[in-house]
């Protein structure tokens, strides 16, 4: 498939599983083909703090070495973590933010790098005049967030997968039942009332025969399988009961509503059997 329809079609299943709430499906196929970088659920992990789960998701779609916007994401992340867990006291948890994960920046941006180190000195680091605007984290996360917005716009590998495609609802159900009622159309022995299948080319010949082997119980439900037939210990036999003496049959044939058969004898007789419910067959068709 090309590519581009390949992309396409993962927007078709994207759209698909967001209008059957399949939340968390939806994020990891976002993440795993890499076609669009959702904001609004990177906001929600940023705004509530799941750090570990904001450098997953981005990381599908860079890495802080790929370029310098993308390190800039990357360092941004980690500074508001390492502010957090300053105003927060807890030292042991900046300290190693600061040691592992700023770390990699500190030769590209040698000043901010100190600038952080210098914090820990510090009894509130909003002593120092770059961080005396710092308020609480809830505000600086929605600071963060509109930042990142902007770094992805500017960044060559973000910015073509910021914005879903517009297209109409449930679009791939559409093409489903589009392809399902032109296959239908074409049908060679069209019938009505057949349910369908996705799970192989439509025709109505082959659901019709389908219907007459669940009759003999030869399909195996859960696998829509026909049972070899091996011996002729699995033949059915049936026996149409008939007060009218024919001769030769000419011909014997399904009714079109599948609900029972016709017999045309050579001598002009017809004779119809109509099937009845059984627990095998609840709709009483042929
Ligand atoms: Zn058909």
């Amino acid at each position: 498939m090309r590519s581009e329809l390949k992309r396409e079609l993962i927007f078709l299943v994207l759209q698909f599983l967001e209008e059957e709430n399949y939340k968390e499906a939806i994020h990891k196929l976002e993440r795993e083909s890499g076609c669009f970088l959702n904001t609004n659920h990177l906001e929600e992990l940023v705004l509530s703090g799941q750090w570990e789960e904001v450098e997953r998701y981005l990381l599908a779609f860079t890495k802080a070495g790929d370029n310098n916007n993308s390190a800039k994401i990357f360092f941004e992340i980690q500074k508001q973590k390492y502010l957090e867990a300053l105003d927060s006291r807890d030292l042991g948890k900046a300290v190693k933010i600061l040691s592992e994960e700023l770390r990699i920046f500190a030769v590209a941006w040698e000043d901010e790098y100190k600038e952080l180190n210098d914090l820990l000195t510090k009894n509130d680091f909003r002593e120092h005049a770059q961080f005396a605007s710092y308020t609480t984290a809830k505000t600086e996360r929605m600071v963060l967030m509109t930042q990142l917005k902007m770094l992805f716009e500017e960044n060559p590998l973000l910015c073509d997968k910021l914005r879903f495609p517009i297209f109409n609802n449930s679009r791939l159900r559409n093409l489903i039942s589009q392809s399902l009622s032109w296959q239908h159309m074409v049908c060679h022995n069209r019938h009505p009332g057949l349910a369908p299948t996705l799970l192989m080319d439509h025709d109505c010949r082959r659901n019709l025969q389908r219907k007459e082997l669940e009759g003999l119980n030869l399909i195996h439900e859960e696998g829509w399988r026909l049972t070899e037939i091996n011996g002729t210990t699995q033949f059915r036999s049936l026996i149409l009961p008939s007060c009218i003496l024919i001769d030769k049959i000419a011909m014997l044939v399904y009714t079109n509503s599948a609900n029972g058969i016709l017999l045309l004898a050579e001598n002009g007789i017809h004779q119809v059997w109509k099937w009845s419910s059984t627990p095998l067959n609840s709709e009483g068709k042929v």
